[in-house]
């Protein structure tokens, strides 16, 4: 679970998150939607510690994490991030991308790694692919990869920052797919995506950002069609 409460952030003058409140339950797919530069990666990239917030709390499955009590090392293993650019080591095959980080960062056998990666390539379609390079694979095939490989290291909590929005069309849904498979599955999530169809049908909440504050939160079918507040209304109606 994730507990975030008066978070605020800034980068020099500019004020990015504004006292943002939120909680991630247990098994809960929380998708971010918001107009660009309302502050949604930010966010993801706080609760994973990419980025410091300036105040506020931020606790994951009841530790309330600081940078000067934690590792954020440590922290980063339990919360496993999925950028729109995948990412990949480019001279390392599939396999070796997935096996990386469970060897050097956990310490795993080679063996070991090796067979819960190829497992998790099986499980997101790419049983095929172990020995490939990453250059050979589609967009859709690649991010599928970067999906397998945040998931070699366990994390309680899986966070996608526009996983489909550098895909050709076509290849949207294979991602979008793994992505459910996984949350029926009952991995916690936060999705900052512009798929409206997938919050919809695999969001158990939606959360509407505005200028670094949450405008709205509610379950999809509330949050879709019969918004609360002017904001969420609008900013719907922009991208229906
Ligand atoms: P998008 O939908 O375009 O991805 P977003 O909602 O993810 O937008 P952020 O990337 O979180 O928005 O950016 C929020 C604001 O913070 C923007 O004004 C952005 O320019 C600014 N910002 C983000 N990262 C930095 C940084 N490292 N340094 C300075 N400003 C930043
Ligand atoms: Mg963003």
């Amino acid at each position: 679970m994730i507990r975030v409460e008066k978070l605020n952030k800034s980068f020099g003058d500019l004020h990015v998150l504004k006292d943002i409140d939120m909680t991630v339950r247990e098994s809960d797919v929380v998708v971010l939607v918001g107009a660009s530069g309302s502050g949604k990666s930010t966010l993801l990239r706080c609760l994973n510690f990419l980025e410091m917030k300036n105040s506020g709390t931020i606790t994951i499955e009841s530790e309330q994490i600081e940078k000067e009590t934690h590792n954020l090392n440590k922290v980063r293993e339990k919360v496993g991030m999925v950028f729109q650019h995948f990412n990949l080591f480019p001279h390392k095959t599939v396999l070796g991308n997935v096996i990386e980080a469970p060897i050097q960062v956990k310490g795993l056998s080679r063996n070991q790694a090796e067979e819960e990666g190829k497992e998790l390539l099986d499980k997101v379609g790419l049983g095929d692919k172990y020995d490939v390079y990453p250059s050979t694979l589609s967009g859709g095939q690649k991010q599928r990869v970067a999906i397998a490989r945040a998931l070699a290291m366990k994390p309680d909590v899986m966070l996608f920052d526009e996983p489909t929005s550098a895909l050709d069309p076509e290849l949207v849904g294979e991602v979008l797919t793994t992505m459910k498979e996984l949350a029926v599955e009952g991995m916690t999530m936060v999705v900052v995506t512009h798929e409206m169809g997938f919050a919809r049908e695999v969001g158990d909440w939606v959360v509407y950002m505005h200028d670094g504050k949450i405008v709205e939160t509610g379950r999809p079918s509330e949050l879709f069609d019969h918004p609360k507040e002017e904001r969420t209304k609008a900013f719907l109606s922009s991208i229906l």
